[in-house]
């Protein structure tokens, strides 16, 4: 009889502990927050607008002490071909919250439809502005996000691409939860300049949601691939819908038991030194590209939440 209590205490002790170590992997997820496209991305044209844009994304960050990277597009920064101090003054804003930023090009395109010359032509114009925003406040520059995460059609010009970035003291930044944030904004976009608010409130209930299993589908992945939670990134756009309801993605991510890491900690992962050698026309997430480098089967990727029909439909786009 003794020894049978023992055996249960036992038991009990060891469920508590898995309990404990269950509860501490929740806890320890981590996740890096970037946000592309800035200073904004939106059917909102005026300056005002984009000042309230980034007022309130700026507001959620620093309310929840979040170390977001905001990667730019200079070529916004300019009215009638003049550099424009409104737009300018909007990332020092970010800067003055202590956020960095980091190089998306100067004009958006994708490395997949422009020669590598011309696109780091494009690269290096894309950082005007920035670089002397960031040594004004003592701030690095040392992130390159491509856009489209199009990274190139062949090893050979990602390759040369890279040393080219090295060179130039740029970092790739990845992305591993990849999501169509860019759709429900567009819709959410069309609905407000339709003076639609309810359309709005539909896309935005929908928003949350679809962003809370598509977190739930890249941990599945992370945990198929690597066997644990890996520091993740999330790619974000500064845009409208972010601008109103990103705290309601900040509280889903706490509920999901996130906290908030650099991107520097994030990449301090091993996950990021995994083989990617695909080269693919598709801009996907990286946990996506190091499954596909390890010839993972197709079923791997089941799963992916789909942006609704009806947000597509808003947004006036056919496929994701
Ligand atoms: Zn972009």
């Amino acid at each position: 009889m003794f020894i049978r209590i023992r055996a249960l205490l036992i038991i009990f002790a060891l469920a508590g502990l898995a309990t404990s170590s269950h509860a501490q992997a929740q806890a320890q997820k981590q996740v890096a927050i970037t946000f592309d496209d800035l200073p904004v991305v939106s059917t909102v044209q005026t300056d005002r607008g984009w000042a309230e844009v980034t007022a309130k994304l700026l507001t959620t960050m620093k309310r929840n002490k979040i170390p977001v990277v905001g990667f730019v597009n200079e070529g916004k920064l300019y009215s009638d071909s003049k550099l424009n101090p409104k737009r300018v003054s909007l990332l020092k804003a970010w800067l003055d919250a202590g956020l960095e930023l980091g190089n998306h090009t100067f004009s958006h395109r994708s490395l997949h439809s422009t020669p590598l010359a011309e696109f780091q032509s494009d690269v290096l114009r894309g950082e005007k502005v920035l670089r002397e925003l960031s040594k004004a406040k003592h701030a690095k520059l040392r992130y390159f996000r491509h856009p489209f995460l199009h990274t190139g059609r062949s090893l050979e010009t990602r390759k040369e691409f890279e040393s080219f970035l090295n060179t130039h003291g740029y970092t790739v930044a990845p992305v591993t939860i990849d999501n169509t944030d860019w759709i429900f904004a567009g819709a959410y976009d069309n609905a407000r300049d339709a003076n639609d608010r309810a359309a709005m409130d539909h896309v935005a209930a929908a928003y949350i949601p679809y962003m809370d299993s598509t977190f739930a589908h890249f941990e599945d992945l992370s945990a198929k691939l690597f066997g644990r939670q890996i520091k993740q990134v999330l790619l974000l756009h500064a845009n409208s819908i972010n601008a109103d309801h990103f705290a309601e993605l900040v509280a889903m991510m706490k509920k999901r038991g996130y906290t908030f890491i650099t991107l520097a900690e994030a990449l301090t992962d091993d996950a990021y030194v995994s083989t990617d050698t695909t080269t693919g026309s598709y801009g996907i997430s990286w946990i996506d590209r190091w499954a596909l480098s390890r010839n993972v089967p197709s079923g791997f990727f089941k799963g992916e939440p789909r942006t609704p029909s009806f947000v597509m439909k808003l947004a006036r786009i056919e496929s994701e």
